[in-house]
């Protein structure tokens, strides 16, 4: 397969630290062309936002934001050097944040006022969101509705709800993202959204470091990978891979405005 994007991993993190030059190499053999850098934190953010600036190369992106497991540090606002980073050219989406209710990390009444502060910050930017939901889909899709997204809606990244939830959220302008879970042998569920879901709402991911796809499970995930991903989700529609990915690589474009 060729000219694959992969719409969300952690490359700036420490997992990757030391070996970041052959990840990034190996992504490039396994024909991955875009990437784009997720910040979870505020020095997250900053540091998506230096691993792209110092790649100079129209390969990588970044995207901004406070992840709700950490909204706790943003309850009196997003902090102004994440909110000014959103405006670079160089960051095409705010994010990640959203509602995560099965870690309970922040806690849930800070998560939303948080996550609202992201759709803000993004209508002010003009930029698509990225938003991460666990167990938290019903809140989630009444908050995305009452704050009003922009016209250029976001991402719901490594899906997990139900199918009333991807429909309602690409009513209200959102791509659906896929990763790693949806080779899981237990997630029949979740194939049978990604063969009925249209694919021109569909993204392709893989959350690195996180959930490697299934014939890496265990192991650090790296964006090399998302070619598993790919051939999952051409498998459960009948398609090939290679039609998959253009079609994936054209709404990620869409999406981010990142180019062909
Ligand atoms: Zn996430
Ligand atoms: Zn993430």
């Amino acid at each position: 397969m060729e000219r694959l994007v992969d719409t969300h991993c952690h490359l700036a993190m420490e997992d990757f630290a030391n070996d970041l030059a052959e990840t990034l190499e190996r992504a490039r053999l396994a024909g991955v062309e875009k990437m784009l850098i997720v910040g979870s934190d505020e020095k997250g953010s900053l540091d998506a936002f230096d691993l792209v600036s110092r790649e100079s190369s129209s390969r990588l992106f970044a995207a901004v934001g406070i992840h709700p497991h950490d909204s706790s540090s943003a309850s009196d606002g997003i902090p102004d050097s994440v909110s000014e980073l959103a405006r670079h050219p160089i960051v095409v989406a705010v994010g990640e944040t959203g509602l995560d209710y099965f870690y309970d990390h922040s806690p849930r009444e800070v998560q939303k006022e948080v996550f609202a502060l992201h759709i803000a910050l993004a209508r002010e930017c003009a930029k698509p969101l990225v938003v991460h939901v666990r167990d938290a889909y019903d809140d989630a899709m009444e908050i995305l509705r009452k704050e009003k997204t922009h016209d250029r809606g976001g991402v719901i990244h490594c899906f997990s709800g139900e199918m009333h939830h991807a429909l309602a959220a690409i009513d209200l302008g959102f791509y659906i993202s896929f990763a790693g879970p949806l080779s899981y042998p237990g997630n029949e569920t979740l194939r049978k959204i990604a063969a009925g879901l249209p694919l021109e709402r569909i993204l392709c991911e893989t959350d690195s470091p996180y959930l490697s796809p299934q014939p890496k499970r265990g192991k650090r995930n790296e964006p090399a990978n998302v070619r598993f991903v790919y051939e999952e989700l051409a498998r459960v529609r009948g398609i090939s891979a290679q039609a998959c990915a253009e079609t994936v690589r054209d709404n990620a474009s869409r999406l981010f405005g990142w180019g062909g």
